[in-house]
């Protein structure tokens, strides 16, 4: 088959290999240059976004910011009708649908613009977080702020676009669950990962260690059944959550949802038999979903950072995945995997290495 990605970052770089891994034909088109490329490649063809979506049998992305017309150029070749991809990628609407689906989700409101988020704010009793509804990523289009705070300067800069303002949620952990579905309806999921933040960017995963209990497995797949159904999704999708509440009363509260793979997910590359990137193409392609196999894998993000420590980089236990960009603080440029043995030596490894292997400010 012919398998357009529209994205050329990372993900789409990972997407490609898994691609032509199952004998399939790979192009990325690169959304910030406007070019049609083979993977690995930085040479643009003398293609056309349209010709390329003519070329191809099916087309997927690798992230959801993608302009409205980019979209729309190649919507006969994507899995998903483009009124759903507009739902899920505005954080307002999918919000809604979370809250349709009777899915908790963080408290939150919607603001049109810096009038309304004012508003919003002076009748606001608790910590909050005010987020872009479109657009963000690593934290980024994102605002904190608590009663007794000014208000004009922020509701100026977070209001220059709408978004939400969500309540601050004091979480014991966040996880989230990458799985697939497929044509027909079936889903095939990875266990729950407990994901850990610096300045809201991804620091380090851990999964298939903790034993976090039947019934937040089965609730986070629940959830990730029922949006996918709602939006007739295929691929694999990612749900990131809020974990809140001790022993029986635990719950998960959607924080938000990523369709598409994720980097929450790149533990798989080392830790299980299938990776996200093969599950997401065995799905579009209509292949049978595998039955996972899965280790107990830490991975930890490269941020910022011009190349790994030279101890880790040597180090036999470390699956490293370098992506060749310019290193820039809080940017993230590779990432690296390691079976470990349990939770608490993966929370040791992360805390000794992440420090030398994040650079998250200036
Ligand atoms: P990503 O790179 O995952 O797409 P993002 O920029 O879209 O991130 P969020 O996932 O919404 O942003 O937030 C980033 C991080 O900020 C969260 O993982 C969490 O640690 C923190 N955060 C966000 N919203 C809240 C909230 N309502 N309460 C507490 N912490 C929050
Ligand atoms: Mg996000
Ligand atoms: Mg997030």
């Amino acid at each position: 088959m012919n398998i357009l990605i529209l994205g050329n970052g990372q993900l789409g770089q990972m997407l490609g290999k898994a691609v032509i891994q199952h004998g399939h034909q790979c192009l990325l088109y690169s959304d910030r240059e406007h070019k049609v490329k083979a993977l690995g490649s930085q040479q643009a063809l003398a293609m056309s976004l349209a010709e390329a979506t003519a070329w191809a049998d099916v087309a997927t992305w690798e992230h959801e910011h993608l302009a409205e017309e980019i979209i729309t150029t190649s919507a006969d070749k994507i899995l998903l009708k483009p009124e759903q991809f507009a739902r899920i990628t505005d954080r307002r609407s999918q919000k809604q649908l979370c809250d349709d689906l009777g899915i908790p989700t963080s408290p939150w409101r919607a603001y049109e613009n810096a009038e309304q988020l004012a508003e919003i704010l002076q009748h606001c009793d608790r910590a909050v977080v005010i987020k872009s509804a479109k657009g963000g990523y690593d934290g980024k289009g994102q605002w904190r702020w608590k009663p007794g705070q000014e208000i004009d300067t922020v509701a100026a800069e977070a209001g220059v676009r709408p978004g939400i303002v969500e309540d601050m949620i004091a979480f014991t952990d966040e996880v989230s669950v990458v799985a697939a579905r497929s044509h027909d309806n079936q889903q095939c999921a990875y266990p729950l990962t407990l994901n850990v933040h610096q300045n809201g960017i991804l620091s380090y995963s851990l999964a298939g260690t903790t034993s976090w209990s039947n019934k937040l497995e089965q609730l986070a797949q629940q959830h990730h059944a029922k949006l996918c159904e709602a939006l007739d999704y295929v691929g694999v999708l990612a749900i990131e959550f809020f974990v809140v509440g001790e022993g029986e009363q635990q719950q998960l509260l959607v924080n938000e949802v990523a369709p598409r793979v994720h980097n929450s997910g790149h533990w798989t590359m080392s830790g299980a038999n299938y990776d996200q990137f093969a599950l997401h193409i065995r799905a579009i392609t209509g292949m049978p979903l595998p039955e996972l196999l899965c280790a107990p894998t830490l991975m930890l993000n490269a941020i910022g950072v011009a190349g790994y420590p030279e101890l880790l980089w040597k180090a036999a236990a470390a699956d490293c995945h370098w992506y060749g960009k310019d290193p820039r603080p809080g940017r993230k440029v590779g990432h690296i995997n390691m079976i470990i043995d349990n939770a608490e030596r993966g929370v040791q490894l992360a805390q000794e290495w992440a420090p030398q292997l994040q650079q998250l400010a200036e």
